[in-house]
């Protein structure tokens, strides 16, 4: 019984362990790569208003990048 017990304390342990690693490292970690890759990460220059986006949030169109879906459409009626 105490052996099963010791086992379980054991565990229990090094489940609280590794979440305390966890929220220590991780989080800030992917927040601050995410704030790096963001920053150096590149950005597109929307082809209606000139606006600098990040490119994974540009709307792409014919070649060519759009902050908005508006903008898009927007360029479009133009041609
Ligand atoms: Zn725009």
């Amino acid at each position: 019984m105490g052996l099963i017990r010791l086992i379980i304390l054991g565990i229990v342990i090094y489940l609280v362990w590794q979440l305390i690693r966890r929220w220590q490292n991780k989080p800030a970690n992917r927040v601050a790569q995410t704030e790096r890759k963001r920053i150096d990460g590149s950005m597109v220059r929307c082809d209606h208003c000139g606006l600098f986006i990040p490119k994974e949030e540009a709307i792409q169109a014919n070649g060519r990048q759009y902050c908005s879906e508006a903008h898009r459409l927007a360029d479009g009626k133009d041609q």
